[in-house]
């Protein structure tokens, strides 16, 4: 399989052989054709499996073919995963000109605000701050978004996340697309995917 065979377009192609990937993961190969169909997906996948270009691929081309206003939000349980994605974001989608933002606990809530104020289109976020903005920063909200993804949501789950994800829940289009990603289905992420994911396709590498 090649990326171009699961029906990514030629940018992005030529933005993964830049990147040295050569081959689709599994993951990738599972996942994108039904995330390009537009349908909601639950992967169950490790780190190191290509999780991310899995749901970051599908994303950028989305947003290539209706560039307008905030798109996406990807919720991460750690600062680190959060930059790691965003890097994933910004080598993928620099061929299209991809605008992130990284909104994380711990760093300064006017520089975010404004970086918020730039209207992104991909927002990486921790939950708790992602909240913590869309109370105190004025003009900022997640009316527009298409894209939910919740990565690593065991951990996610394991570090009391879910109230605020609840929260946020509630603040975000229904008419979206969702990605949830996971290392194990546990109890706690199976009621997580009932009250967010529409019709899922199950996805276990
Ligand atoms: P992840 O599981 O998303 O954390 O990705 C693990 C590592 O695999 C990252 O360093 C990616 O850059 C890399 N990667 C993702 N997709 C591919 C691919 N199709 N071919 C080779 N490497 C990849």
């Amino acid at each position: 399989k090649t990326f171009e065979s699961l029906g990514i377009i030629e940018p992005l192609c030529k933005a993964c052989e830049q990147c040295k990937y050569k081959t689709p993961t599994e993951i990738q190969a599972e996942a994108i054709p039904w995330a390009l169909q537009g349908r909601d997906v639950i992967g169950l996948a490790q780190t190191g499996s290509g999780k991310t270009a899995a749901f970051a691929l599908p994303i950028l081309q989305a947003l290539w073919e209706a560039p307008q206003g905030l798109f996406a939000c990807i919720l991460a349980p750690t600062r680190e995963l959060a930059f790691q994605i965003s890097e994933m974001f910004e080598s993928l989608g620099s061929v299209i000109g991809v605008r992130c933002a990284v909104i994380i606990g711990g760093m300064d809530m006017m520089s975010q605000a404004i970086a918020l104020s730039k209207k992104p289109h991909i927002i990486i976020a921790t939950p708790g701050r992602l909240q913590d903005h869309l109370e105190n920063t004025k003009g900022f909200s997640l009316k527009n978004l298409k894209y939910l993804v919740m990565d690593e949501a065991d951990k996610l789950l394991d570090m009391d996340f879910g109230p605020i994800i609840d929260k946020l829940l509630k603040v975000i289009p229904k008419e979206r697309h969702t990605f949830l990603f996971s290392a194990t289905m546990t109890t706690k992420v199976a009621k997580l995917q009932r009250a967010s994911l529409m019709n899922p396709v199950k996805i276990e590498v």
